[in-house]
């Protein structure tokens, strides 16, 4: 009976994904036919619809690739990767929505990181959806600073700490549940993609939070994972 439970619990999981998804790729679509409809009578003011109808299949996409990472974390390979690399990379990419939103983005990394074994690609996507997270977390103003340091002799901890809003205790479970999300535009599956990754390359993830003041994530990563190394 214990196995066929933990199948319905997997069946049911699956059908609210299912259902998530069905609902978020709907509303945009829905949206999308409503404009070609609009456009359709009356072509004066198409830049706009355009304009709307471009944002939409984005969207769109977003959702889908997000979802496809969840989907198959076993299709990540893995190599001998620069932690300060991914870092400085990310701090670029982000740079500039930052500063459009009066948000300093801070790196502090320590001089010797080791090299980790990872996919570059999904840490950077991991340290993306934590650093934009935080920026949508800041009503004003305000800083993001990313810590890396050792911890110990095998592992990593990469801190990324915002003084935004803050999360409710009563919410900090809810985090990485699929489609959880406080945002009107938001998807819920940042940190639930953030979960996923940080799991197959074998690390945890802590948050804490204080309502008013901000939030700390911290990732931890182990270093050798050579058994990660299959293909070399
Ligand atoms: P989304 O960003 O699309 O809402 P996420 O899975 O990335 O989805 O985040 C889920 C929710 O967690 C957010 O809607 C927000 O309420 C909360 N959250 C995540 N990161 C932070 C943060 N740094 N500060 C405050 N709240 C956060
Ligand atoms: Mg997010």
């Amino acid at each position: 009976t214990e196995e066929l439970l933990r199948k319905s619990d997997k069946l049911s999981v699956a059908g609210q994904l299912a259902a998530g998804l069905a609902h978020e790729i709907r509303n945009p679509l829905t949206s999308l036919r409503g404009f070609l409809q609009l456009l359709q009578s009356d072509m004066k003011s198409k830049q706009h619809y355009f304009d709307i109808m471009l944002s939409e299949l984005d969207r769109i996409n977003f959702i889908v690739s997000e979802f496809l990472v969840i989907a198959k974390p076993e299709a990540i390979q893995y190599k001998r990767g620069d932690l300060k690399e991914i870092l400085l990379r990310v701090q670029a990419l982000l740079d500039t929505q930052a500063l459009l939103n009066n948000v300093e983005l801070e790196l502090e990394l320590e001089s010797e990181l080791p090299e980790i074994i990872c996919s570059e690609m999904h840490l950077k996507q991991l340290f993306i959806n934590l650093v934009k997270n935080a920026i949508e977390a800041i009503p004003k103003e305000g800083r993001i600073r990313i810590t890396a340091s050792l911890l110990g002799t095998d592992r990593i901890c990469i801190r990324t700490e915002d003084n935004g809003c803050g999360i409710p205790e009563a919410r900090l479970k809810k985090l990485g549940e699929p489609f959880y999300t406080t945002k009107e535009k938001g998807t819920g599956l940042g940190l639930m993609m953030c979960f996923k990754i940080v799991e197959a390359h074998k690390g945890t993830m802590h948050v804490k939070s204080t309502i008013g003041e901000g939030t700390t994530i911290d990732v931890i990563l182990p270093i050798h994972s050579e058994r990660m190394l299959q293909h070399e």
